[in-house]
């Protein structure tokens, strides 16, 4: 097995934006990635919801399909429109992953995303 540490710097030197939630999508841990990609640093939305980051034009039965399947503990992938701390709007392909603890119960959720807008 490796290291713990290494496994910090590897999330710490992702490319890809990495945040970690409690069960209510409220922020615990971003990645620098994560800080440039969405304009905010760590002090700044450490303790928010991931809403933060919603344009509030996605639809909301895209929101709904997303939480049934994670409620489910099955990841969910897609497309959100983002907004960034600037005011920004961004295209994110987003997954999202539920972490199971040992009681079987969802203790957290690991997100993932990059910036698509130039790809669409
Ligand atoms: P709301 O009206 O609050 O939610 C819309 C619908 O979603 C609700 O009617 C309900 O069906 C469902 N819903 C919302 N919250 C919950 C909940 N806690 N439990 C069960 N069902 C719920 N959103 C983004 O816009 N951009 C992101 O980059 C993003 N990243 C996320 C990363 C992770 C790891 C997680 C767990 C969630 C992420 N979300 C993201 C989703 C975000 O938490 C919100 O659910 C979403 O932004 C809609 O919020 P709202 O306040 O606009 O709408």
């Amino acid at each position: 097995s490796i290291p713990l540490e290494i496994f910090r710097e590897v999330v710490e030197q992702a490319a890809l934006a990495i945040s970690i939630t409690d069960a209510h999508a409220h922020i615990l841990y971003c990645n620098p990635a994560f800080q440039r990609v969405t304009g905010y640093s760590t002090a700044e939305i450490v303790g928010r919801n991931e809403s933060v980051l919603s344009y509030k034009v996605t639809p909301k039965l895209v929101y709904e399909s997303l939480w049934a399947q994670i409620l489910r503990q099955r990841a969910w992938n897609g497309l959100l429109v983002n907004r960034r701390k600037d005011g920004s709007r961004y295209l994110a392909e987003l997954t999202i992953t539920p972490v199971v603890g040992d009681s079987g119960k969802t203790s957290h959720y690991l997100g993932m995303h990059r910036d698509v807008t130039e790809v669409h």
